[in-house]
């Protein structure tokens, strides 16, 4: 059984859960302890007694900490990959792609620690000088989705650590075995005991203690809407003071295609921002919004590229297109493409889900493509987090922007075209943290700022250096000799 890590030592919990690939349901991938109420307790006195003795090393140590991570994480980038593919069910080149993101974001966060400038002002009184320096917020919780199961915890762990922070990480039920993979190699990077811990577990039996333990100073979340509106309430309901908190969630990104697009990069980025990861990247692309004259040539080349995406076991060769995550997840997949056809949506391509590829027997659907959609169908309203888009026809460049913009959902959005006046006025105009020009609305840097706006986000932008708004506090000290 893989265990918990609280305190520098690996503790059994409660129970285990058990871990299933989704591409073969026979496969058993582990056993993965379940953290008690009281364990997670332990973790949060834990990271509380280890805070002062890991703030308190120098920059160097943490560099050096954060850069051996990132470089086991690399070298292990084959093994990893394969894990996460195996677990998660994206594609084996998805995966390579994430846990390289996860690597070189603990190595950018390593850079980082060496580079916290403060600041010095003139003050408006003779002969004083005011300082404005970064310290550590205190002990963080984090809590992380499935859907990337190493990169957003890097995303979030890497800084936590290197402004000086310690952690309690929280993985979603599902991806455990990357969780722990990560603990692993975490805990022989030299942290003192209790910087970083890992609780697995249930979010009904620890996820209060996750949320409400009096020694957290802070909350850094990505999940769904639901989740997020819970995790903020708590945050803020707290008895002995309110916790800063940071809310990642989701996303219903249109991609606009205007007439001006050239056609094959409009339909490469269609069919990844749609369908890679198997469309659940809270960035995929679900709305195809395309003007009238680019419209019946938009539809007929997705069609004759659409069977390139094969559909199969996530570590196949030769696989685009891997599993749904789990039984869940595949029925809500399949409710939504029931309610696009009651809705008066055309479904032109795919939307079958298979009980099996290749004699194995996982949580399969072919991927696909509604057309006829409007603007109001739940189908282009509701975040589905499967490989189902719909394409949205409209007249004009200026009912592309309306449409793009209505939704709840502000995280990307991306606009195809060859005009640089369309590319000008869409960059501007789009209601999003992230604004993508002839490029796929899903796949960023690892060392550029990432977020949303609108229901999808909450709190300062995450990765980056942008994240010290939230990993730090300011201090603002007047100084007078
Ligand atoms: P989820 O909200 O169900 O769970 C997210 C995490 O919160 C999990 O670890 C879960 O165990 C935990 N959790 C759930 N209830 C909790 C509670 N009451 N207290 C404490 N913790 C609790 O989300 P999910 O299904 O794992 O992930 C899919 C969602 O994540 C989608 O909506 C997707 O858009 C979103 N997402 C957003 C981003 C982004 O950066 N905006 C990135 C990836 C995924």
């Amino acid at each position: 059984m893989y265990c918990n890590f609280i305190n520098g030592e690996w503790l059994a919990g409660l129970d285990a859960s058990t871990n299933i690939n989704p591409s073969d349901t026979r496969d058993v991938i582990g056993h993965y302890a379940r953290a008690s109420q009281s364990q997670a307790r332990m973790a949060f006195a834990a990271a509380s007694h280890a805070l002062p003795i890991w703030s308190g090393r120098g920059p160097q140590q943490r560099s050096d900490a954060l850069d051996v991570i990132g470089s086991e994480i690399l070298a292990r980038l084959d093994e990893l990959a394969d894990l996460l593919a195996r677990e998660e069910g994206k594609a084996l080149a998805d995966a390579r792609g994430e846990v390289l993101r996860a690597g070189q974001i603990f190595k950018f966060f390593a850079g980082e620690c060496l580079r916290q400038p403060g600041e010095v002002m003139a003050s408006t009184r003779p002969g004083m000088t005011v300082e404005v320096t970064r310290e550590p917020i205190g002990v963080v919780s984090v809590i992380t989705p499935w859907n990337f199961p190493l990169a957003i915890p890097a995303w979030k762990i890497a800084p936590a650590l290197a402004y000086g922070n310690t952690v309690v990480f929280k993985p979603a039920e599902l991806v455990t075995g990357c969780a722990w993979a990560l603990a692993e190699i975490i805990a022989r990077a030299g942290l003192p005991n209790g910087a970083f811990n890992l609780v697995m577990g249930s979010s009904r039996e620890i996820g209060s203690v996750l949320l409400e333990d009096p020694r957290l100073s802070a909350i850094t979340f990505t999940g769904s809407e639901g989740t997020g509106r819970k995790v903020a309430q708590a945050a803020v309901g707290r008895s002995g003071g309110m916790a800063r908190f940071q809310l990642e969630m989701g996303g219903k990104n249109p991609l606009v295609v205007l007439d001006d697009a050239d056609l094959d990069v409009a339909v490469a980025c269609a069919l990844d921002g749609a369908y890679h990861a198997t469309g659940q990247r809270c960035t995929a692309s679900s709305r195809l919004i395309v003007t009238d004259n680019m419209h019946d040539r938009f539809v007929a080349a997705m069609l004759d590229r659409l069977p390139e995406l094969k559909v199969g076991d996530a570590r196949s060769p030769g696989t685009r297109i891997g599993p749904v995550v789990d039984a869940e997840q595949l029925a809500q997949d399949v409710a939504y493409i029931h309610q696009g056809i009651a809705e008066g949506a055309q479904l032109v391509y795919g939307g079958q889900a298979m009980p099996e590829v290749e004699g194995r027997p996982g949580h399969y659907l072919q991927p696909a493509l509604f057309v006829g959609a409007t603007s109001s169908m739940r189908i282009c309203q509701e975040e589905i987090f499967g490989p189902v888009a719909a394409v949205i026809r409209v007249a004009d460049a200026e009912e592309a922007l309306a449409v793009a913009n209505d939704t709840p959902f502000g995280l990307s959005a991306g606009v195809c075209t060859t005009s640089l006046k369309w590319a000008a006025m869409f960059k501007r105009e789009l209601q999003a943290g992230m604004v993508m020009v002839n490029a796929p609305t899903a796949g960023v840097d690892p060392h550029a700022p990432f977020g949303g706006r609108k229901s999808s986000s909450y709190g300062p932008r995450e990765q980056g250096r942008y994240a010290a708004e939230f990993f730090t506090q300011v201090k603002t000290s007047y100084i007078k000799p």
